[in-house]
């Protein structure tokens, strides 16, 4: 008889939204819809220190080193400085932090703020589309600034500890295959 593998009483790791604004409209996501319903705004400051705090106990308590990650349906680098400030107020609290965005707003100066701040965790890219085009018509947002970006990241960051997640939403034939060299297209 399967038999499920024991489940922890407690989570390991925390999905974390410091506030409830993304620049993007993503097709695939209730963002666009949700924005008009749900009340907006950054969450308060002792709100989130009194989260990351208890998460902090929890995981000493148990000897494990949790992970926090900002964030689901809030773009961080909407607000730089609110996102580096509680970032590192997560570093001193000894949980692991990695951080989810769609890059538009990682500017140079943001990712020099993140570096400044001992930030060394995964940094993974939300990047639903590969040609200009689909990236317009599903993100809503201009890929040319977001290359910058991430060029710059890539140049400045570990490479190992970027990564770039996309749901092929609706994607024209032959998308996918965009970012080949010509020689590998042609078996795409
Ligand atoms: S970037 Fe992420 S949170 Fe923002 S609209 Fe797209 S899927 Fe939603």
């Amino acid at each position: 008889m399967h038999t499920s593998p024991p489940r922890n009483p407690y989570p390991k790791q925390l999905i974390l939204d410091i506030h409830s604004y993304c620049n993007a409209k993503c097709a695939i996501c209730p963002y666009p819809a949700l924005k008009t319903k749900n009340p907006m705004g950054i969450m308060d400051e002792i709100l989130f220190k009194k989260i990351i705090d208890d998460f902090s106990s929890l995981s000493k308590r148990n000897n494990f080193r949790g992970h926090v990650l900002f964030c689901n349906m809030g773009e961080p680098f909407c607000y730089p400085e609110i996102a580096v400030n509680r970032l590192q107020y997560v570093l001193r609290s000894e949980l692991q932090i990695n951080i989810q965005t769609n890059a538009a707003l990682l500017l140079p100066e943001v990712v020099e703020a993140l570096k400044e701040s001992k930030f060394n965790g995964t940094i993974l890219i939300s990047c639903h589309g590969i040609s200009p085009n689909t990236y317009k018509q599903v993100m809503g947002l201009d890929i040319s600034k977001t290359l910058r970006n991430i060029d710059y990241l890539s140049q400045n960051y570990p490479k190992e500890k970027i990564g770039i997640q996309s749901i092929p939403y609706h994607w024209p034939r032959g998308e996918a295959c965009s970012f080949l060299f010509s020689s590998e297209r042609d078996t795409c």
